[in-house]
């Protein structure tokens, strides 16, 4: 019997490939690549969608957390604390304003940054907290918000995996200042190459923003103050014009998914982080395989193991993510703190296939690949 694989992402323009291709050969045709109709249009769709006043298309994610922690004025000399376990790019965000992220450990159970950590790690230097919603479920909003207002401090939500999300009811992304996307073609919403947005009801912070992300412009040949270069272009913003409608249906079918994952794997050998939100949009379904038995860790590596089953079955798998964020060389000069929960994290989870187009059939399949490898794996060798 052969059996299709199945990878863990597909890039081709499926549902939507006719609308996309219509936009592209719009935006040619109209001849006009920079800073034109099609942003200043997704700009009012997307704030829209995400439930915001103002939205700003910039070049990417990271971009759009690093200028708004710019715009709040927030630079050498200043601490902005962040969760050890995400994509280093929202740490990177951080040294990119010249200020110091701070990294206070995760909840074992969210895998999100833990308020209680986060309370310790407040120093003089904090300027804001940097929250990721992991996965796409939400941090706990309600316990960072109490924290932040008690001392003080701007909450900047890197909402790159968590486009639609909501937290206890409430769109991410407007319950802190201000909310950083990505478009990156893997996103829940993702373009044909790098995009990104800032939201938030703040206007007068959007369009610090929108003059910082353009060379710190007022007019033409204005330079009022060191901006950048890190603007959403016109053919991206067209391809996600056509899919923004499409987003909510996409979401649905991502929830979808998990809840047969959970069903298909309850009772079974792996970890299958609890949902605590049921904003959660699933940007990747995560599980845990134990790795270490009363802290030996075990050998040969369980998930190790595992992944190269699953692969041998056609059925892709990725790491998010196999380094906590301070362990990195390139934090080494910040001197972060050790995350024991984050790092412990990190040996364990896996994140399987979950898209839009991913069949139901093919949930069953990866579900059943996973037991057959777990079983054979615990038998007893004879
Ligand atoms: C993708 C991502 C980023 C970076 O976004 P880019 O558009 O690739 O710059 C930042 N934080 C998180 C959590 C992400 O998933």
């Amino acid at each position: 019997m052969t059996r299709d694989p199945i990878p863990f992402v597909s890039l081709t323009p499926a549902d939507d490939a006719a609308g996309v291709r219509a936009a592209i050969d719009r935006v040619v045709a109209r001849g006009r690549f920079v800073l034109g109709p099609e942003v200043d249009l997704f700009e009012t769709e997307f704030a829209a969608a995400m439930g915001a006043s103002s939205a700003v298309g910039v070049g990417c994610g990271t971009d759009a957390i690093a200028l708004i922690l710019r715009a709040l004025g927030i630079g050498p000399g200043d601490e902005v604390i962040t969760t050890p376990l995400s994509a280093a790019y929202t740490a990177l965000a951080v040294m990119m304003t010249g200020a110091r992220p701070v990294f206070a450990d995760i909840d074992p159970a969210r895998l999100t940054i833990d308020p209680d950590e986060m309370a310790r790690a407040i120093g003089p230097r904090t300027r804001a907290i940097l929250p990721v919603h992991l996965y796409g479920q939400a941090a706990d909003m309600a316990s960072i918000e109490r924290l932040a207002s008690r001392h003080n401090l701007a909450i900047v939500e890197d909402c790159c995996q968590a486009h639609l999300a909501t937290a206890g009811g409430r769109p991410v992304g407007t319950i802190g200042v201000a909310g950083a996307f990505s478009f990156y073609p893997t996103k829940n919403l993702g373009a044909l190459g790098d995009g990104g947005a800032v939201v938030t009801n703040d206007r007068a912070l959007a369009e610090r923003i929108r003059r910082l992300r353009n060379g710190g412009q007022t007019d033409r040949c204005h330079h009022q103050e060191f901006g950048v270069n890190s603007r959403l272009d016109e053919m991206q913003a067209a391809i996600l014009r056509v899919r923004l409608p499409l987003l909510s249906a996409w979401t649905l079918r991502r929830r979808a998914l998990a809840a047969q994952y959970r069903a298909a794997l309850a009772g079974g050998p792996l970890d299958v982080p609890p949902e605590l939100d049921a904003g959660h949009v699933y940007h990747l379904f995560v599980v845990r395989v134990r790795t270490t038995v009363r802290g030996v860790r075990l050998q040969p590596d369980p998930r190790e193991q595992l992944r190269a089953s699953l692969t041998a079955d056609g059925v892709e798998t990725l790491i998010h993510y196999p380094i906590p964020i301070p362990r990195q060389p390139a934090l080494a000069a910040t001197h972060p703190a050790e995350c024991p929960v984050a790092s412990r994290a990190c040996d364990e989870v896996l994140s399987l296939p979950l898209r839009p187009g991913l069949t139901d059939d093919e949930v069953g399949r990866v579900a059943a690949a996973i037991s057959i490898a777990c079983r054979q794996r615990e038998a007893p060798r004879v």
